[in-house]
């Protein structure tokens, strides 16, 4: 049996496009992936999605957006791609254990954020520590957080932060910035941020209380270990489009994500890609599920007008 679309990947930009392609009557497939809801699910309180006044879990969004999809007829397979055919049709995309062939293919792998690979980054994700300035620098009102990079989005973040923090740290391995000068300039003239430099967190603290009080730094040159009072600690190291499976398929840009245009097509007519592994400018649970309902449209568009030789199978 050929599906009209399999959707690969369930965060915000996977379950609206399963949403729209649903109540269009496509009967989409959804394959999970291993980080099934996307990066949602590590975070806590969502208070910038629309419709939630008061905030919602990030888990609980998820469940929602999953549940609301299955209700128009989305079906959703536990399972990880491990292998797609993108060059010819019906495309064919390939879990552990299944082979699905599909008239149309969205793409809503996402991008996920590089963490530093500490024990007690991951532990304290959500209570402390986060990838995501715009998400959560709300919650740190008056603290004294830090930022760990050295980048464009590790000044653009520390920046930011200061709006609410009182102190923001950066803490960066090398002494020299990668960050663009102008962006680097922006972050030096703001008296609110403080720098540590040729230093690496090496370890956040506190995971027996389960929030964030301290991290220890160490000086790459002295060897140094400095332990500094922080209540949040933003990673900001730079995101990894997860788009290894369609490399020499799809059209990507020169940090491997995904080219979309006129809307969320790529470059293979009858493949759609929507969310972070697009975008890594926005990087919103809504600009992900915006750029998901486009997929699901373009999608529908696409098999309404559908080539001739795809039509009968
Ligand atoms: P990036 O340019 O790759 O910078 C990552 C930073 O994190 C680097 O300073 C790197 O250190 C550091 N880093 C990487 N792995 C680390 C580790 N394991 N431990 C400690 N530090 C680590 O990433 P980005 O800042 O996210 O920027 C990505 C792209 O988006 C860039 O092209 C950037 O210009 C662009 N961007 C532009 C804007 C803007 O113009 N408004 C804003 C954000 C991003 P090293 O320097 O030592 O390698």
């Amino acid at each position: 049996m050929t599906r009209n679309v399999v959707i690969v990947g369930s965060g915000p930009a996977g379950l609206t496009a399963a949403l729209y392609t649903a109540r269009a009557n496509l009967q989409p497939l959804v394959i999970e992936g291993f980080e099934s809801g996307g990066q949602l699910m590590l975070t806590t309180l969502v208070e910038n999605f629309p419709g939630h006044k008061d905030g919602i879990l990030g888990p609980d969004l998820m469940n929602e957006m999953r549940a609301q999809a299955e209700k128009f007829g989305a079906e959703i397979v536990q399972g990880h791609v491990e292998k797609v055919d993108l060059c010819s049709t019906p495309f064919t995309v390939k879990t552990g254990d299944a082979t699905y062939s599909a008239k149309t293919v969205i793409i809503a792998t996402g991008a996920s954020a590089r963490l530093l690979g500490l024990p007690s980054e991951r532990h304290l994700m959500g209570h402390g520590v986060s990838t995501c300035a715009t998400c959560d620098g709300y919650f740190f009102r008056g603290h004294h957080i830090a930022v760990v990079g050295g980048g464009d989005s590790a000044m653009e973040e520390a920046v930011y932060l200061t709006r609410f923090a009182e102190t923001v740290t950066v803490v960066h391995r090398r002494e020299t910035l990668r960050a663009s000068k102008i962006m680097q300039d922006k972050a030096r003239a703001n008296a609110k941020i403080k720098w540590i430099l040729d230093s690496e967190v090496v370890e956040i603290h506190d995971t027996a209380k389960g929030e964030v009080d301290s991290m220890t730094v160490k000086n790459n040159k002295t060897g140094v270990e400095t332990k500094v009072p922080v209540t949040g600690v933003f990673v900001a190291i730079g995101h990894t489009p997860n788009t290894a499976l369609f490399r020499g398929q799809l059209e990507l840009d020169q940090n491997g994500y995904i080219m979309t245009h006129d809307g969320a097509k790529t470059s293979i007519p009858g493949v759609f890609a929507c969310g972070d592994v697009q975008d890594h400018i926005y990087r919103q649970a809504i600009t992900a599920a915006g750029s998901g309902c486009m997929a699901a449209l373009d999608a529908e568009h696409f098999l309404d007008n559908i080539p001739e030789h795809l039509a009968s199978v």
